[in-house]
Parts: structure tokens; C-alpha cells; sequence
């Protein structure tokens, strides 16, 4: 991989550290010093952050691309910020970002851009432009009146780079990508669901949700719904609600809810043995949900009120899950050991050695802003409701989908095909490098290439497990064998798969029930949780507990 080099006036300790790190891990640049600006050469990029607006016009003519912090102007007044940043139409802005208006927190500390002659504006915020394209000969500059951050104790990239927090950063990862395109890693296209947690397929509804009607709008909207369902409620399924998730496969998948759906179930502190038995009774009941309805479940978990910790990761793993999908904010309380350089900000943090977590967001009236920032970071996009993010009808849930959709080309799946398409990959020469976020990914060979190589990073403080590498070419294929740093031989349209050693290596199936059985006490609360989400839609509208709706 080629690596670029950044010069950064008037030193590189003028960008902070953790801000330089992770950058460094999100494109392939590396940063040093440039004292005197006027020395840049043709093809080289240059970030200027002395806040002398003066050091630009030093800049030598030619090919130089320039990321410019224009001179700052200490105000308190946070009131100029306003509470959005806008986005320009312009053919110069990654396209995930034209045109929109994204919800962001007043940022202080901040001034309008004084413009010149010539400039395009890129972006606003509180009607003032914040980032403008100066055009210079042979290249043009990019000026930005927002301050970079500096990091406090504890702080990591993430805090300057979710939904409505983002503008601090995203302009300097835009001018990185810019003048390092083409020459690093390749991201899968976009992958969106929506997801809903709690219904099961007792009757075709579930509260305020039914299933036909939701499928219709599925359907005519072009989305997918995937259903976290509760692994306990796999005792009875009716005819017509499996019908129609048989059926529609494209529209409607399930993945797991926990297991009894217990308070706290994946985060409260239990050993890893405890959280096998867990694992291992979920998966029993779904294989039991599949006999009985010709189903496919996701091997994929949605914790119960979206937290899970390390130890119940490692379990689900080994258990056979391929991954959990969980709110980023939630895994970063319960798990410090994932805190590196750009948490939260790749395809997936890997725990546990190769269990994978996708993240999710609230699915509410102002997601916009959390969909095109996991869009921008090449992430699957997973808003999340409840049956009564439907209260209102469907609509919620198909402007969301439109809102997506409007990104462009993407392809709407299950949590179980986003997982197993979640890898990045490079190409040198015609060698396939490949870097998985996931234990279990699957690929077919494009033309041109003629081996294949895991390339394994240092995604966390944790080591990466094993992979083991399948072949399959025509009817044949060629098994098992343990992936080596070697690239291995490959023909164009192979179908590849890689597997982690760590992914079900313990047999479920033999694995005892939880040592306190859950189930006598977990059974007449699911119901009664079952029953209050049922008859909800019944009760007046104003009368309804906020407890009942929050979760
Ligand atoms: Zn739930």
C-alpha cells in the first residue's frame, strides 16, 4: 500500500495526537513536519494550521493541494452556530453529503469564513460558510473556520464523530481521502436494515406493527426489515407469519433477541462459562424456531437493550454467533479494552479476537444525521425501533428507508450477509489483500486477480484469531486449510470463504442450561411483555407509560 505523506505546518505536534493516529489508521497517510511552507513541492498535501492566513500565500504554484485552519477568531458566543450544518450541491463534496442538512451541537469557539473572490462555498453552519473550496492554479485549497480538536484525557476520536458531532473532524477526513484516492483500501458498498427489536411470529402483528402492511411498504419502498426476536418465544409460531417471512426473504429476516430477554442479560457480570450456557440455550431454541418453521435465523445478536460486555462476546462467539449488532456509545462503556485510536469508527469493532459488533442507532424523526455519518465511514447503516416506532403508521419507518436510500446505490440485507460482506480490501498488483471485520466472510474472486491474502491489523489491543480458507471452484473445493500470512492461489470467479478457528468451536448442542435457569421466572415476564406490547395499540394514546415506550 502506498502510503502518502502530509505535511503539517508549522509541526506536527500542532495536530493532536489521537487525532493523528487515527487518521493515520482511517487512510493510508503518514504526517511530518513542514516549518516553512514555501518549500512544498508539486504533488505533495499540506495541512496549514498555524491560523496565519497570510502563510498561504506562500504556498508554491503548481499541483499542491492545501487543507487550510483559517485564522481563528475567540468568540463565546456559541449562538452564531446555530444547530445544523448545510451542505452545498457541489460536484467537490463526497456525494454522501451534497445537498443535506445534518442536525449538529452549536460547536464554540468558531467564525464565519471571510470569502474571496472565486471561492465555492462547500458548507454552512448557522447560515455562515464554515468550509469553502479556494481555487489556486493547478489545484485549489480547502479553507475551514472550525478548529480541529483537542483531545481531553479519556476523550477518543469517536466523541468528535457521530451523529450530530462530526463537523470538527469531517472536512480534514474528506481532504485526506481526496488526495489519497486510489490509492488505499477498496470499502464494500453500502448496507443498510431497519431493524426492530421484541416482535415474534405468535400472530401476524406485533402491537402497532402489522406484518403485511409492513411488508407491502417493504416492498414498494425497496428496504428490509430485520426482526430481533426473543430465542424464548420460539415455542409457537403462527402459519400465516412464517409465510410470509418465508416468502420474503428479501424483505424480512430474523436474528436473535437475547435469550430470555432478562434485564441486562448480555451486560451484567457473569464468567464467560455462564454466558456459553446462555449462548448456547439461544441458539438450541432458534435451531428449534427453524425446525419448526423452515425459517432461516441470523447468527447474529441483538442484545436486549443494546448492551453486551466482553465476556458475553467471547461466549457467543465460540457458541457459533457471527456477530452482535449493538450501539457503539453502550459497547463503549462495557468494554474498555476496545478503546484504540478510531473506535467506533471502522466497518466493526472486533472483540474477543474475531467477534465482530456492528453498530446501530436510534431509529427517530432526526436519524438523518446518524445514517449519513455511518454512510461517510463506509459502516452498515442500522436504524432501530421498537412496534411503536410504528404508532403513528409506517411512515417513520419509510422516510427513514428513503433517507437511506437517498445516499444512492445501496444494497438493503440481513444483518447475517452485512456481516458476511464486511471486509475492506486492497490490490497490489494482482494479489487481493483482504482485511475482514467479521468472523466469517465470503467473497467471489474478481478478474485479474491472481492470489489472495488476509491482511491482519492491529484492530484492538486484543491479537486476531485464526482464519481458516475454503475454495470453492465449480463443484469443487478445496477445504479447511489455516490462513498464512502467504497469499494463497486463486482462479477469477472462486467463491471464497474465510472462518475464524474461534467461531463455534464449542458444540452447543452439548453445552449444559444455564446454571440458574432463567426460564421458570423469564417465561411469565416475556408473556406479560408480550400481552402489554399486544393490547398497547388499544389504550389511549396519551395514557400509555413512557417506561413502556423507551426501551
Ligand atoms: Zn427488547
Amino acid at each position: 500500500m502506498i502510503q502518502k505523506t502530509i505535511c503539517v505546518h508549522p509541526s506536527v505536534h500542532a495536530l493532536d495526537a489521537r487525532l493523528r493516529e487515527g487518521m493515520a489508521k482511517l487512510t493510508p497517510v503518514s504526517f511530518v513536519s513542514c516549518a516553512d511552507i514555501a518549500e512544498c513541492r508539486d504533488g505533495e498535501a499540506v495541512i496549514s494550521l498555524s491560523g496565519d492566513d497570510e502563510v498561504i500565500r506562500k504556498l508554491p504554484a503548481g499541483n499542491l493541494r492545501c487543507f487550510h485552519l483559517a485564522g481563528a477568531v475567540s468568540r463565546e458566543d456559541t449562538g452564531l452556530g446555530g444547530n445544523s450544518i448545510e451542505f452545498a450541491q457541489s460536484e467537490r463534496l463526497d456525494k454522501r453529503l451534497r445537498g443535506r442538512a445534518l442536525v449538529h451541537q452549536p460547536i464554540p469557539g468558531y467564525s464565519g469564513l471571510r470569502i474571496e473572490p472565486g471561492d465555492e462555498i462547500l458548507a454552512r453552519c448557522g447560515g455562515n460558510p464554515v468550509w469553502v473550496a479556494r481555487p489556486r492554479p493547478a489545484s485549489s485549497l480547502d479553507v475551514v473556520s472550525v478548529p480541529l480538536p483537542k483531545l481531553a484525557t479519556g476523550d477518543i476520536l469517536f466523541d468528535y464523530f457521530h451523529r450530530s458531532r462530526f463537523f470538527q473532524v469531517l472536512p480534514l477526513l474528506h481532504f485526506l481521502r481526496e488526495v489519497t484516492a486510489g490509492t488505499g483500501w477498496d470499502y464494500p458498498p453500502l448496507r443498510a436494515c431497519l431493524m426492530l427489536d421484541d416482535p415474534n411470529l405468535h400472530w401476524p402483528s406485533y402491537g402497532f406493527l402489522r406484518y403485511e402492511k409492513l411488508l407491502n411498504e417493504a416492498k414498494s419502498r425497496g428496504f428490509h426489515v430485520a426482526f430481533a426476536t426473543v430465542p424464548l418465544d420460539a415455542w409457537v409460531s403462527h402459519p400465516a407469519a412464517v409465510r410470509l417471512f418465508r416468502r420474503h426473504p428479501e424483505q424480512f429476516s430474523l436474528l436473535a433477541h437475547g435469550n430470555d430477554h432478562s434485564k441486562h442479560e448480555l451486560s451484567r457480570s457473569r464468567t464467560e462459562k455462564d454466558y456459553l450456557r446462555l449462548a448456547a440455550q439461544s441458539l438450541r431454541r432458534i435451531d428449534r424456531l427453524e425446525k419448526n418453521t423452515g425459517l432461516h435465523v441470523s447468527r447474529v445478536m441483538a442484545p436486549p437493550h443494546g448492551a453486551c460486555t466482553d465476556e458475553s462476546l467471547a461466549a457467543l462467539l465460540a457458541a457459533g454467533f457471527e456477530g452482535v449488532c449493538a450501539a457503539t456509545n453502550l459497547l463503549r462503556k462495557g468494554n474498555h479494552r476496545l478503546h484504540h485510536a478510531c473506535f467506533g469508527l471502522k466497518l466493526a469493532e472486533i472483540a474477543a479476537g474475531s467477534a465482530p459488533v456492528i453498530p446501530r442507532f436510534k431509529l427517530d424523526s432526526s436519524c438523518e444525521d446518524a445514517i449519513v455519518i455511518s454512510a461517510f465511514l463506509n459502516k452498515p447503516i442500522i436504524p432501530v425501533g421498537h412496534h411503536h416506532t410504528a404508532v403513528d403508521g409506517l411512515d417513520l419507518l419509510s422516510h427513514t428507508a428513503e433517507v437511506v436510500n437517498s445516499l444512492g446505490d445501496v444494497k438493503w440485507q440481513s444483518p447475517e450477509k452485512i456481516l458476511r460482506s464486511n471486509f475492506r480490501t486492497f490490490r497490489e498488483n494482482t494479489t487481493l489483500w483482504i482485511e475482514p471485520y467479521s468472523c466469517r466472510i465470503q467473497l467471489i474472486v474478481p478478474s485479474g486477480i491472481t492470489h489472495v491474502g488476509l491482511y491482519v491489523s492491529e484492530n484492538n489491543g486484543d491479537c486476531y484469531s485464526d482464519f481458516t480458507f475454503l475454495v470453492r471452484h465449480g463443484s469443487q473445493s478445496r477445504n479447511g486449510q489455516k490462513v498464512s500470512s502467504v497469499p494463497q492461489p486463486v482462479m477469477p470467479g472462486d467463491h471464497l470463504e474465510f472462518v475464524s478457528v474461534d467461531l463455534g468451536k464449542v458444540n452447543y448442542r452439548e453445552v449444559a442450561h444455564p446454571q440458574f435457569s432463567l426460564s421458570a421466572r423469564a417465561l411469565p415476564r416475556r408473556l406479560f411483555c408480550e400481552l402489554r406490547d399486544r393490547f398497547m395499540p388499544l389504550i389511549p394514546r396519551d395514557m400509555i407509560p413512557k417506561a413502556w415506550t423507551s426501551g
